[in-house]
Parts: C-alpha cells; sequence; structure tokens
C-alpha cells in the first residue's frame, strides 16, 4: 500500500517498563472505529503479541522504522478516557517512570491481556450456550489442556490476535484469567440465638421458667446461659452463638432446638462479625453532634474558597459521619465519590458502616479479591451505570478507575504511609497523586486524621488547604488516660515479668476482672524474635540478604523476611559450636507466649501478617474480637488501623522506644502517629468507664511521649517543622532518592562513584551519599542509595528532566548499563 493522505498511524502505551511510546500503522478498514483510549493489539519484538492503550492518531510515519500494523481493535469505546491518559502522563513524569508502568497499575489485569495471560473454564459456568466456532475450538481445548495462555489460544485458532476472541469469552464468562482466581471472599455464616420478645418482659420470663423447671431442667440452664452471655440484664441483649451457647451450658443441640420449636429461643443465620449491625442500622438516621455540624458547615464554606480541606479530628470523634454527609450532598449534585483508605483489609468495618448507608451505590474496588469484580466496576462505569458505583471506595489503584463526574474525594487516615506505594513503579503517593486528579477534575477533597501528615499541616499554614478541627470524641467519650511505664525504673526494681512492666500488667488484671478487652500493640521492626546461640550471640543469617533469620515458632522454622529464604534452625552455633541455641527477641509470637504465662485464663489471639495471610483470617479475628470471644488482641500495625471496638480497656505499647529511635526524618511524627492511633481504639463507647493506655518507655521523660499524653500534636508538628526547616527536609526541600542495584559489589561501588561524581558536579552539597542502606543485600543484589534535595522554589518538572539525563548519560556507559537505578520521587 502506498503512504499517503490516507495512512493513519496510533501512538500506543505498552504494559511494559519501556520509555516512550511505539507506532503502529492502523489498516484502513480500522481507520473509522479506531478511537483514542481503545486497546490496539500489536506486535511487540520478533513474537511477543500485547494489548496496548492508543494514546494519540496521527500520520507521522516514525522516522527510525518501518511501522508495523495493528493487528486488531479490542474495544468498541475507548476503555479508558481522556482525564486518565493526562493523569498518566502527569504521573510518569512526576514520579520518573514511564507510561507502561502507569498504565501496568491503573488498569485491573483482566483488562491486561498479553502474551502471558493465562485462561481457564469458569468452573461455575454452563458451556453449551452460544458460541463462535472459534470460541468453541478454544472451550475444547481448555476442557483437554486445563490451562493455556493467548499464545498458545493463537495457535489453536490459526489467528495472529486471539485477543478479540479471548476478550469475548472473558466477557460471555466462559473462561477466567488465572490470576483471577483468588476466590472472593465469602462471609462466614453463623447461626445465633436471641430470646422471642415475648419474655423480654420480667412477668413473661418468671412464668417460662416456672413452666420449664421441673420437666426440662436442660433446657433452663440453657435459658440461665444465655441470660448470662447475651447480658440480657444490662438491658440490650445481643444474640449468641448457638454453638458457644451450647457448649457453654453444656448441653445438647436438641436442647437448644426443643427451645426454637416452641418460640422460647429465636434461630437466626446471620454473618460473623454483623453484631454491630444492628445497633449501626438504627443509627442510619443519625444526626450530626453540635461538634459535627459545625466541623461540616466550615468543610463546606471552606470549599468556596479553597478546593481542600484538612479534617484534623482527634480519634472516635465521629469524621465517618462527616463524610457520610458531604457524600450525600455530592450525590445529590449527581456526582460521583472517591473514598481513599490506606489499607482495604483493614476497613471492613468501615466498609460495611458505607454499604448500610449507601447500598448498591458503593463500590470496592480493590486488588485483594476477585480480579471480576474489578473489572466489572470498570466496564459499569464506562457504560454509564452511574448508579450502581457512585461511591468508589479502596485502597491506592481505587484512584485509576473512569469517573465520569467526580465531584469529591475523601482520603481517610490521610498520613497513612501505606498510601505511597513502594515497589514496583510508579511509586506513587495515593493521598498526593488524588489531589492532581481532583484537581484536574475540579472535584473537593477532603483529608482525614488524627494525626495529619506534617507536610499537610505546613500546606494548612501556607493556607494552600482550609484547616477544619474536632477536639471532642463523639458522644461525650473522654479521651483515654495514657500512662507511661518507665521500664529503667521497673527493671532496676525487678518488678518487670519478662517485657511487662508492673504498671502494664495491673492495669491488664484489672481490665480483665471487669470483662473488658485488652489490645497489645508490638512495633514489628527491629523486633522479629531471632535464633540465637546463648555463648556468642551467634544468629543465622540469609543465604541471600544482609539480614538475620527471623524465627517461626509454630512451624519452628528460620525465615528470611525479604527473599522468602526457609531453613530449619542449626542445632549449633556455626561460630562456637555450642549446643545452647535458643529463641531470642521480642516479636508479637514472643508476647503471645509472655502473657499465656501471666495471665493463664485469658484468651490471647494474634493478629500480624503470619495470623492474616488465609483468606478471611483478619476479619474472623476482627469477628471474634467484637464478640468478645478474645480477651487480649495482640498485634503489629494492623491494630492501630482505624478499627472500632466498643469494649476495649486498656491498649498497651510495649515500646515505645523502637519508634523514637529510629534513624529518619519522620521517626517523631511517626512515633506519635502510631501510638495516637493505637491509643485510640481505648474507650470507644460511653457506656464504660474512661478508657487507658500504658507506655512502655526507656524513655519516660521525651519530649514526644510528655506530648502524647497531653495529646499536644501541634508542639510535636510545630517542633518538628522547626528541625526540618533547619536540617532540610519535607516540606521544606523535595527529596528525590536514587538507589542503584547490582549483584557484583565492585561494579556497584565503582558505579556509584561514577554516578555520585555526575550528579555532585551538577547539584553540589545537595546530593547525599552514595551509602549503603541498613541492610545492604536484598536477594542477592547490593545496593547503594542516595538523596537528592531539592529547594521548593525550583522547577521541580525541570530538575526531574535534567536528572533523568544525567541517568541516561550513566547508563549510555556499556561497563554501568547493567546497574539498575531505581528512582523514588517524594520517599517515605
Ligand atoms: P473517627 O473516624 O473520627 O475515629 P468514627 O466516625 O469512627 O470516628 O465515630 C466514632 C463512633 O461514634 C462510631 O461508632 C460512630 O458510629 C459513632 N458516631 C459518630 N457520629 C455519630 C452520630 N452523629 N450519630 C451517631 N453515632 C455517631
Ligand atoms: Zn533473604
Amino acid at each position: 500500500m502506498e503512504e499517503g493522505q490516507s495512512t493513519y498511524f496510533v501512538e500506543v502505551i505498552l504494559p511494559l517498563h519501556l520509555k516512550g511510546t511505539y507506532t503502529y500503522r492502523l489498516p484502513a478498514e480500522f481507520i473509522p472505529y479506531i478511537e483514542i483510549g481503545q486497546r490496539v493489539v500489536i506486535q511487540f519484538g520478533k513474537r511477543k503479541v500485547y494489548s496496548s492503550i492508543v494514546l494519540e492518531i496521527h500520520q507521522r510515519p516514525p522516522v527510525e522504522y518501518a511501522a508495523k500494523y495493528v493487528l486488531d481493535i479490542l474495544d468498541r469505546e475507548p476503555l479508558v478516557r481522556g482525564y486518565q491518559l493526562k493523569f498518566w502522563k502527569w504521573m510518569s513524569d512526576y514520579y520518573m517512570c514511564s507510561l507502561g508502568e502507569v498504565m501496568s497499575a491503573a488498569l485491573p489485569s483482566g483488562l491486561k491481556l498479553s502474551s502471558e495471560s493465562k485462561v481457564v473454564l469458569n468452573e461455575e459456568f454452563s458451556h453449551d450456550g452460544n458460541f463462535e466456532t472459534r470460541e468453541r475450538q478454544v472451550l475444547e481445548a481448555l476442557s483437554i489442556q486445563g490451562e493455556l495462555n493467548a499464545d498458545q489460544i493463537a495457535i489453536i485458532i490459526g489467528l495472529k490476535s486471539p485477543y478479540l476472541v479471548l476478550k469475548s469469552l472473558l466477557e460471555k464468562q466462559a473462561v477466567c484469567l488465572v490470576e483471577e482466581l483468588k476466590p472472593a471472599s465469602k462471609p462466614k455464616i453463623e447461626a445465633y440465638i436471641s430470646l422471642n420478645k415475648k419474655y423480654h418482659k420480667e412477668k413473661a420470663l418468671q412464668t417460662l421458667f416456672d413452666s420449664l423447671e421441673k420437666r426440662a431442667p436442660k433446657q433452663v440452664s440453657a435459658l440461665m446461659k444465655y441470660i448470662e452471655s447475651s447480658r440480657f440484664l444490662a438491658g440490650e441483649p445481643s444474640p449468641v452463638k448457638k454453638k458457644s451457647l451450647q457448649k457453654e451450658a453444656n448441653v445438647t443441640a436438641s436442647v437448644i432446638n426443643s427451645l426454637v420449636s416452641k418460640s422460647v429461643f429465636v434461630l437466626e443465620e446471620r454473618e460473623v462479625g454483623r453484631l454491630a449491625d444492628r445497633q449501626a442500622a438504627a443509627n442510619k438516621e443519625f444526626a450530626l453532634s453540635e461538634a459535627q455540624n459545625r466541623a461540616f458547615n466550615e468543610l463546606k464554606s471552606g470549599f468556596q474558597s479553597k478546593n481542600i480541606a484538612l479534617l484534623h479530628g482527634v480519634t472516635s470523634s465521629g469524621k465517618t459521619e462527616i463524610y457520610i454527609r458531604l457524600i450525600e450532598e455530592a450525590l445529590s449534585r449527581n456526582e460521583q465519590v472517591l473514598y481513599l483508605v490506606p489499607e482495604i483489609a483493614l476497613t471492613t468495618q468501615l466498609i460495611q458502616r458505607l454499604q448500610r448507608y449507601f447500598g448498591e451505590q458503593v463500590g470496592v474496588y480493590h486488588s485483594k479479591f476477585s480480579n471480576n469484580e474489578r473489572v466489572e466496576i470498570w466496564t459499569n462505569l464506562l457504560t454509564k451505570k452511574l448508579h450502581d458505583h457512585r461511591i468508589i471506595i479502596g485502597a491506592r489503584s481505587a484512584l485509576f478507575v473512569p469517573f465520569e463526574k467526580l465531584g469529591l474525594v475523601i482520603v481517610d487516615e490521610e498520613h497513612d504511609s501505606s498510601f505511597k506505594q513502594f515497589d514496583p513503579a510508579p511509586r506513587y503517593n495515593a493521598r498526593d497523586s488524588a489531589i492532581k486528579l481532583a484537581t484536574m477534575l475540579g472535584a473537593k477533597v477532603v483529608l482525614g486524621s488524627a494525626t495529619p501528615a506534617v507536610e499537610t499541616i505546613q500546606n494548612c499554614i501556607e493556607e494552600k488547604y482550609h484547616h477544619v478541627t474536632l477536639t471532642e470524641r463523639f458522644g461525650g467519650v473522654q479521651m483515654p488516660e495514657i500512662l507511661v511505664a518507665d521500664l529503667k525504673r521497673e527493671y532496676k526494681r525487678k518488678t518487670m515479668k519478662s517485657h511487662f512492666s508492673s504498671l502494664l500488667t495491673s492495669h491488664m488484671q484489672e481490665a480483665l476482672d471487669n470483662g473488658r478487652q485488652i489490645i497489645l500493640f508490638q512495633n514489628r521492626r527491629g523486633y522479629n524474635p531471632l535464633w540465637q546461640c546463648e555463648e556468642d550471640a551467634w544468629t543465622p543469617q540469609c543465604v541471600n540478604c544482609d539480614v538475620s533469620l527471623t524465627y517461626h515458632r509454630n512451624v519452628h522454622r528460620l525465615k528470611c523476611h525479604y527473599c522468602g529464604f526457609s531453613m530449619e534452625p542449626p542445632t549449633t552455633c556455626k561460630a562456637c559450636g555450642s549446643k545452647k541455641l535458643n529463641m531470642v527477641g521480642f516479636g508479637t509470637e514472643k508476647i503471645e507466649n509472655e502473657i499465656e504465662k501471666i495471665f493463664p485464663k485469658a484468651r490471647v489471639k494474634r493478629m500480624d501478617l503470619d495470623t492474616t495471610r488465609r483468606k478471611n483470617a483478619l476479619s474472623e479475628i476482627i469477628a471474634s474480637f467484637e464478640e468478645r470471644e478474645i480477651d487480649i488482641l495482640v498485634g503489629t500495625q494492623m491494630v492501630t488501623k482505624g478499627l472500632d471496638f466498643n469494649n476495649v480497656g486498656v491498649v498497651g505499647v510495649m515500646s515505645a522506644d523502637t519508634m523514637l529511635n529510629r534513624p529518619d526524618f519522620r521517626a517523631f511524627e511517626r512515633a506519635f502517629q502510631m501510638i495516637t492511633q493505637v491509643a485510640g481504639r481505648a474507650g470507644r463507647s460511653a457506656k464504660g468507664e474512661r478508657g487507658k493506655v500504658v507506655i512502655q518507655t526507656f524513655q519516660p521523660e521525651h519530649w514526644v511521649i510528655s506530648n502524647v499524653i497531653i495529646n499536644d500534636y501541634e508542639r510535636v508538628v510545630n517542633q518538628d517543622l522547626l528541625e526540618r526547616r533547619n536540617y532540610a527536609y519535607p516540606p521544606f526541600v523535595r527529596l528525590i532518592k536514587i538507589s542503584i542495584k547490582h549483584r557484583d559489589q565492585d561494579l556497584l561501588d565503582a558505579g556509584g562513584k561514577v554516578l555520585s561524581g555526575f550528579l555532585r558536579e551538577r547539584y553540589g552539597s545537595r546530593l547525599l551519599g552514595p551509602e549503603y542502606p541498613y541492610i545492604p543485600r536484598v536477594k542477592n543484589l547490593y545496593q547503594k542509595e542516595m538523596l537528592l534535595k531539592i529547594e521548593r522554589k525550583a522547577a521541580i518538572s525541570v530538575v526531574k528532566k535534567d536528572l533523568q539525563k544525567i541517568l541516561d548519560r550513566f547508563s549510555f556507559d556499556k561497563m554501568y548499563r547493567p546497574i539498575r537505578i531505581v528512582i523514588d520521587v517524594d520517599p517515605q
């Protein structure tokens, strides 16, 4: 074909780590159908075939190569909206990564078909529907082979691009992508018993007892036990699990069944963990308190002059209810809402609350469970089934869905460091990116937190954000009382029981005696249990990384938390030959064991990465804590976040020192945030007595601790801002971290010298490093880090372009090309 007037090309983004975009030629028959934002199938390299996204349609043939033809168009309508492509571009510039990397993060994998996409038959689908010949061929092949990738399918159906067929099969739900197969989490159903309302009157109950007493003593004991467990006499009885009732009353199922058949008991199947529902459902018509109302109005009036507001409200002040009101108003204007949370797994309670209130309008978008749901939300949003998902709630990636009319963005717990994606690129901060997105779309943003990020406060000081505060807890609940256990003194006086101060154990005992629950928080960092020689403190190291292996008692194995390497614990010391090897350390597991010794009767559960890996495990632990089947919950960071329990009497912070002593300019900010968050779990109910928090530390006089006690976050932030200004740290400068990695330490050292030389030539003393990080080798790669500090007044986009040129110049050298460079803009 002659290249002439009617020759068109598309510029596409490939879902790869490649810089730039690629040009393909459009066959004439596709020209009428092509649109920006559609997926097209292209061949890249010798054999690989990808689905890519059309960024531009033009008539400029590429200069350096002859353009290959586009093989197929996958979508009738654009899959990605125009504003999204602009947003991707911004992200790739700002975070210094490729558009393809942004695309990979942005699209759910069900929409990213490539040679590697593997499919299997969908078991829940009857395969005798309406299929075309090629679709049938694929289904038949799958029923024999089980699993096929896109390349294999291409061969079977004799087409270069199998994607149209694949897409159609996916849409008909006849097949699923293998990575989608993580099963959706099914709620756990259990039988619950409650007493027929008829017998809630004392007289009726008495008559019932009298009538049962002689003939059915077993039934009487079941009834008695119910009255005790449901807290019937305290007023509001709550349903009791049938199984536990049976066990505690020591009766058979038939005893309870016969009470059910007599309509004494009412049997109900319900989801575990939904007990709190009933109460909250009644709250659907809640009214804001005076303080909430004031904050709500301030937010709204603030939005008249600024698009971003900080809702700075103490823990349990009822921020969620204020968000709900704001969401309602946005919905009434026919706008969409994006609700970002730090970690979706920890927000089941919040999601339930929102779903109860807004029903089907809430779309939960996250990567934890089924990919199908994500694809479904994405396509629904495109096909204008607006009423379905007007509120999208999710962690980082929810930012990428195709909104049509985004009006409000809520970033809950905005200070949380998990909003920042650490690996792989794009290493983006979802809070900051959401602000950018909202600005592009003219939406309002509410950042909410009890302990906002220092950067956010600075933005309020500079009047970029509107600052709204809420200083009291909802319902007149008091802030918890904060007590400090001086570990130095307790050790000296020998009042410690392993890692527990007498102050902590006495308050724990009191709480247990009063039937109240306890949360113990152990910061994970630096406190993993080790397997160590008693004679010379030798501990086995990972073969791939420069770290000690962590001891896992439940399986009696040593594991590396960086690369997954694991081995059986050695029985002799490699250094001195001693046979005395033991577990040392202070992880959550160790604490769990210690509690079992100190409080043998208490029911203890652990909530950390190990115990929550299994599907549903986390929500089961939360549910069983809610239902008071656990007295003491020991956990890592997880327990600090957002959980709303109403019977927690004591919260213990096992060691504040690890947090205070971190060599990081954010250490004080983070320490205060973490302690406040976990403390905020205490005493969240109006009825109970004031919650208590015991902080164990060797530095009781530390200024951060004294401010935690009086809950003066402002003082901590002001002090911190002062120091950050003096030592040039964010928010007064911007940071870019440059890490280089290679297997060969000598090459890395040499490369580090050369690269830092280039950079220093340009940036002078703004460059720190290169230095080995705390863990110099991970997964057999040595790494070195450099930190670039850029003044705020500098045009950052120019700086980044400039920096990229220097990095390219370095990589241009054959010798250093194999060194991997990782750039982290605004590192956490
Ligand atoms: P925060 O998010 O600020 O920590 P929450 O929004 O979780 O606080 O509110 C704390 C508790 O108070 C929750 O149990 C919530 O249901 C309740 N609550 C807050 N505001 C109201 C209200 N206006 N009416 C009824 N209950 C409320
Ligand atoms: Zn390792």
